[in-house]
């Protein structure tokens, strides 16, 4: 059994939608069909819930009539006989008046939730018609019955495991499931979902709880590349990652795959495979246990970095000092991304400055603190790369006029990570093009 997975500009489209029909139908194995929304559609929810924040029904009204509008089109392009569009009809006036009635009753987090999972239950139901009209034998298999996080958003495999294999065993003879990703049942029991991009989380989750023999991610890309393409001129997909090489690109700016979705995957080892709607029939990249090269792959960016510095006499020659910065963090529930030290400072990256002040008033006990906002970590990945004849050289001469605020190397064997100026990065990143990969 495989999972196929498709994103919201795969389903965005009734012409694309019936691809993916043609994609689920090429082959024989079976398998579970992921959508996400059709592209666009978990905006307009967002939209929705700020206007009902806000107090501002009449926004919201307008916004969800907008919707319902783009939703009735779609329909009609995407199904042909008057008894599919009736049932179409049927499922939307169901969301749309759910919608409706939000209008009337009072907003909530848990509400918001809810409205935001109407994307993908909409495009996998609107889905399932068209198959059914094409007579595609298939079932539909509601997340909500199967994909839960516990209270700290964790998903818990185990339990998903046992909930899905329970469902494909009631369905024995069918060979095509369809499921919504992104969305899940929180440890309250309520409608909750994966957090933005979550449809390839939920995708490696059910590939792992299934021990599906791959998980495929279809985009509208060929694959992952090895530079961002709105940065520099040319790049060109890669064609294999290990598990590890995946995730630093995933959690460092490359967008195509959600950051989370690396470790179910990885885990229950199953290989993923990010594969191009547009050209079904283009190699994509493969992510599994083996690097397949050696090497530098591919350079990826992260912006919106604040770096901090501790400085402290009393670090010199003391033990404990780090144990005590990290705990400050870990109090805030603050992750760090990349660390540098030397005997009288440490030097840490926050992606998130939500307590902020709260933990530089803690690190100003230890000493002098620097804070540098709005900075970049640059990340070159691959395999043995520092190994790798003239890497370091290349590395360093193609950042040679850029402000390096943070190297680090040496957490594992491919990642090399920089920090520099948000505003340097598009000449960081066209430089390492040119050096590391001569394009
Ligand atoms: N529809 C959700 C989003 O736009 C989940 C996904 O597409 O992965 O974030
Ligand atoms: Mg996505």
């Amino acid at each position: 059994m495989k999972v196929m997975k498709f994103g919201g500009t795969s389903v965005g489209k009734p012409q694309r939608m019936k691809e993916v029909a043609k994609l689920i139908t090429a082959d024989a194995e079976s398998k579970i069909v992921v959508l996400s929304a059709l592209s666009g559609t978990t905006n307009a929810l967002i939209e929705i819930s700020n206007s009902l924040a806000a107090g501002d029904r009449n926004a919201a009204k307008q916004q969800i009539d907008a919707l319902e509008q783009h939703y009735q089109n779609f329909v009609q392009e995407l199904l042909s006989t008057d008894a599919a569009i009736a049932k179409a009809k049927l499922v939307l006036a169901e969301h749309f008046e759910f919608l409706t009635i939000i209008l009337k009753i009072s907003f909530s987090e848990a509400l918001n939730k809810d409205i935001l999972a109407q994307g993908e239950l909409l495009s996998t139901k609107l889905f399932c018609l068209y198959l059914e009209e094409q007579n595609i034998d298939h079932v539909l298999l509601a997340a909500l019955d199967f994909m839960t996080i516990d209270s700290y958003d964790e998903p818990q495999i185990g339990t998903i495991k046992v909930k899905l294999s329970q469902l494909i065993q009631r369905n024995k003879d069918k060979a095509i499931f369809v499921t919504q990703g992104y969305i899940s049942r929180n440890a309250k029991g309520e409608v909750d979902n994966l957090k933005r991009g979550g449809s390839d989380y939920s995708a490696s989750l059910i590939a792992a709880a299934v021990n599906a023999s791959v998980c495929e991610i279809w985009t509208d890309i060929d694959g992952m590349h090895n530079n961002d393409p709105r940065v520099v001129d040319k790049t060109v997909p890669i064609e294999q990652l290990s598990f590890e090489e995946a995730a630093e690109l995933a959690y460092f700016g490359a967008k195509i795959l959600h950051p989370a979705s690396i470790w179910p995957a990885q885990f229950y080892n199953v290989p993923v495979r990010l594969l191009n709607t547009m050209q079904p029939t283009a190699k994509g990249t493969l992510i599994a246990e083996e690097a397949g090269s050696v090497g530098v792959k591919a350079v990826a960016a992260k912006d919106g970095i604040t770096a901090i510095k501790i400085k402290s006499s009393r670090m010199l020659l003391a033990y404990g000092f780090l144990r005590k910065v990290f705990e400050v963090f870990e109090k805030y529930r603050t992750s760090i991304d990349m660390i540098t030290t030397s005997e009288v400072a440490v030097s840490v990256t926050v992606d998130n400055d939500i307590y902020l002040a709260e933990i530089l008033k803690e690190l100003e006990t230890f000493g002098t603190v620097e804070v540098d906002t709005n900075q970049t970590i640059v990340s070159i990945v691959g395999n043995e790369i520092a190994e790798t004849k003239d890497v370091m050289l290349k590395l360093f001469e193609s950042v040679s006029s850029i402000p390096v605020r943070m190297v680090s190397y040496g957490g594992s064997n491919h990642n090399i990570s920089l920090l520099i100026p948000r505003s340097y990065k598009e000449a960081a990143l066209q430089s390492l093009n040119k050096v590391l990969f001569g394009l």
